[in-house]
């Protein structure tokens, strides 16, 4: 089938509708990297029809100058989601997402109050509100979420629980360039002489994985292990290095349960976020790292067009 880029509900259900079988969904706010593109990849695997969204949804922006500057191509966009399994490409306008200026909105409490929430007040109200729009405009039966956004993925699936949505929430491993850096349609933002520094995010999680899996447990050694090595890099400002439950993400004292090791930190004025998941798989701890890519990431074949 050829991709569909589709602007409206209706429309969007007409074509799933057209297809049989299973669909799945994966939202993004286009711009779309490798880390998009394993999304809809392993949705395609195991959906019959998979529906990419394309949405810069301004509820979710506490700053205006960052939803400004938000790049968007969607025939690259279309390109690129049809290689990698995509049907449908739903891209709807401000308008046809919200008609008017939405009085009913949805707030996830208490998982909010920490981490990004903190950082970013109302960004999760943004995000709670256009996934549930989504979710219940679609009606997917799966929707695919990257494990790189951990706290958005706890929200998503929480509110799903809480609202009794019927769709089967896919939490995925982050990919990351070949030297650890997690992807991000942040990282063209960059300057060049700040790319190497910004490694150190990952070099931090991934040295506090090995004591995890040495056997550590204590909370408070594994968030320094990863801020020191952080830290080893000057001009890095961290903004956290927190362990918490991959529920709630509530703070643990000791990693007795599934958990995410996350940080953010700013690194030549570009705020980057990335964390490890510690899953328990029968009595064992094993730490999600995600997955590296072995040549330069597409975000780079070119310059963001606008
Ligand atoms: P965004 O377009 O930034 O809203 O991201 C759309 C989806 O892609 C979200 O579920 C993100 O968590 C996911 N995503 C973003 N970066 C990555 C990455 N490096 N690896 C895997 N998934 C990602």
């Amino acid at each position: 089938m050829v991709v569909r880029i589709v602007e409206t509900f209706a429309e969007t259900r007409r074509a799933a509708r057209d297809g049989a079988g299973t669909i799945g969904l994966v939202p993004t706010m286009g711009y779309l990297h490798e880390g998009h593109l394993s999304l809809i990849s392993a949705t395609a695997d195991i959906a019959d029809l998979v529906v990419v969204s394309l949405f810069v949804n301004p509820l979710q922006f506490d700053d205006g100058a960052d939803l400004a500057a938000y790049p968007a191509d969607l025939g690259r966009d279309a390109e690129l989601a049809k290689a990698h399994g995509a049907d449908v490409l739903f891209a709807p306008s401000v308008a046809e997402m919200y008609p008017e200026p939405p009085v009913t909105t949805v707030t996830v409490r208490d998982l909010t109050d920490r981490l990004e929430g903190a950082h970013r007040p109302g960004h999760f109200d943004g995000v709670a509100t256009v996934v549930t729009k989504l979710l219940c405009g679609l009606r997917p039966d799966v929707a695919s979420f990257g494990r790189k956004d951990a706290q958005q993925l706890a929200v998503v699936r929480r509110l799903v629980a809480d609202l009794s949505i019927p769709v089967d929430i896919r939490g995925l491993p982050t990919v990351r360039e070949a030297d650890g850096l997690a992807l991000s349609s942040r990282n063209v933002r960059l300057p060049a002489d700040a790319r190497a520094d910004a490694v150190a995010l990952s070099r931090g999680l991934f040295a506090a994985a090995d004591a995890i899996e040495a056997g550590e447990r204590a909370a408070a050694a594994i968030e320094r292990i990863a801020e020191d090595e952080i830290s080893r890099t000057p001009g890095i400002g961290i903004d956290y290095v927190a362990l918490v439950s991959q529920d709630r993400f509530a703070p643990v004292d000791r990693l007795d349960r599934p958990a995410v090791l996350a940080t953010a930190a700013t690194v030549g004025g570009v705020r980057l976020i990335d964390n490890v998941h510690i899953d328990v798989v029968g009595d064992r701890f094993v730490v999600d790292r995600g997955r590296r890519l072995e040549r330069r990431s597409v975000l780079y074949e070119e310059e963001p067009c606008c």
